[in-house]
């Protein structure tokens, strides 16, 4: 009997493709990928830390799988991601149903570790610095047309709120040849689109002593990729963001003009206390240069609702600033004490009411910038790239993004799924854009 694992993954894009690479890995170990984790012999859980109510919801998950446990005592359970990374062997106290905790470090040890739990009952294996492994393992993605494709891991910022730098370690930008080569891999799998993942993606290559490798020349390499139609990067870092790598965006076909750049706070004092190494004058001068530069740009980006300390008025240069920029679209959170990080233990805490009122503000100003610049293409043509479709009285409604990563939908066939399509614009809502094919 073929073996059945079942992922859960909370969290951002890199434990995502955390997720495809170990479901790569234990493909290789004899098992498949099930939808349903009450037909698994194995569950994973990839965890995130970014906030409390992720952390949350991972242990609720858990409390679920145990009653599977109850049914199947041969099922195993593996919990990894930020959480197994920061949290270590506690989490068998706070889950006894837990059989297995890796790190963010050594998802290639897999292999390996599952063998220990034939002899051992429980097994916790975190490294501090990455597995050293001689084999290539490759990610097994989800069907569609985009792919994401992780370039850098960590993050050597340690902004005050964060927990990134304790659970995912320092900068470590991935050798391009290897870049490329899983690229390759990637198209001949059928692929279209790749996103190029990292905490700081546009901090690529300041880890390696030849300078002249970074984001853009590896860009300029991948652009030069036969059958890949788009190439996107998230999320870029506000200090790390230079002149080359615009023009790069700029001048690459395949490149798409989307930049996600959190900004977190509007005000500069709050920024310092965050340990964002720019001030308010400094980010608003880049996003109207890289507007100046490419036409139609969307920039997207993160706020933080009551930073420890933030008062009204701080809290409103963050308001004034949605309408000064206005971004494509906000991605707003309430600040959330996390272990280990500085700002945890400040003693200047927003209390709990104060900071949902303030992201309910946020939000809601966030929603009308977004409205308001989805109704700039109104009568435009945009090209779309779809990549799903459904069934609707009859017609078959495409969706698809733009190269500015708004969604559209649009009616058409199903030949047209994962070919540049374009389509006229005739109506607008915060979520996405409806239009028609172009004549
Ligand atoms: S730059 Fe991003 S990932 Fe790095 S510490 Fe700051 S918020 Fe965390």
């Amino acid at each position: 009997m073929r073996e059945k694992v079942y992922i859960e993954t909370l969290g951002c894009q890199m434990n995502r493709a955390d997720s495809e690479k170990i479901i790569g890995i234990l493909e290789t170990q004899g098992y498949t990928k099930t939808n349903s984790p009450e037909e698994a012999n194995l569950l994973v859980m990839n965890t995130c830390s970014i906030r409390a109510a992720s952390e949350n919801k991972a242990f609720s998950h858990l409390g679920i799988w145990k009653k599977f446990k109850k049914n199947n005592p041969a099922l195993k359970i593996a919990v990894c991601g930020c959480i197994a990374q920061q949290t270590k062997e506690k989490i068998f106290k706070r889950a006894p149903q837990v059989d297995l905790i890796f790190g963010t470090h050594n998802i290639e040890e897999i292999p390996e570790l599952l063998k220990q739990l034939d002899n051992q009952e429980k097994v916790c294996s975190i490294l501090k610095t990455p597995y050293n492994t001689e084999e290539k393992f490759y990610s097994k993605r989800t069907e569609g047309i985009s792919a994401w494709l992780p370039i850098i891991e960590g993050c050597d910022y340690f902004c005050t709120y964060c927990v990134v730098p304790y659970t995912r370690g320092r900068q470590r930008s991935r050798l391009p040849e290897d870049i490329i080569e899983e690229a390759q891999q990637i198209i001949s799998e059928g692929f279209k689109e790749i996103t190029l993942l990292g905490q700081t993606v546009d901090s690529y290559g300041n880890d390696f002593k030849d300078k002249n490798i970074n984001l853009s020349s590896l860009l300029r390499e991948l652009n030069k990729l036969n059958g890949l139609l788009r190439i996107r990067f998230v999320t870029s870092h506000p200090a790390d963001m230079t002149d080359e790598l615009i023009k790069a965006v700029k001048e690459l076909d395949k490149v798409c003009e989307y930049f996600h750049l959190p900004m977190q706070s509007g005000n500069t004092e709050v920024l310092a206390n965050m340990k964002r190494p720019y001030t308010r004058e400094e980010y608003l001068n880049l996003v109207n240069k890289i507007k100046a530069e490419i036409p139609d740009v969307a920039i997207t980006t993160d706020f933080i609702a009551g930073f420890p300390g933030e008062t009204e008025e701080q809290f409103n240069d963050t308001l004034s600033i949605i309408d000064e920029v206005m971004f494509d679209q906000c991605i707003a959170a309430a600040y959330s004490q996390r272990k280990q990080t500085p700002a945890a233990v400040w003693k200047e805490q927003v209390s709990y009411e104060d900071k949902k009122r303030r992201l309910n503000i946020l939000n809601t100003k966030a929603k009308e910038t977004t409205l308001k610049s989805n109704e700039k293409y109104l009568g435009r043509i945009l090209q779309v790239l779809p990549d799903s479709w459904k069934e609707e009285k009859g017609k078959i409604i495409l969706t698809g993004k733009t190269r500015n990563n708004k969604i559209v939908h649009f009616e058409g066939s199903k030949d047209m799924l994962a070919t540049h399509i374009n389509v006229e614009i005739y109506e607008a809502s915060i979520w996405c854009l409806k239009g028609e094919i172009a004549p």
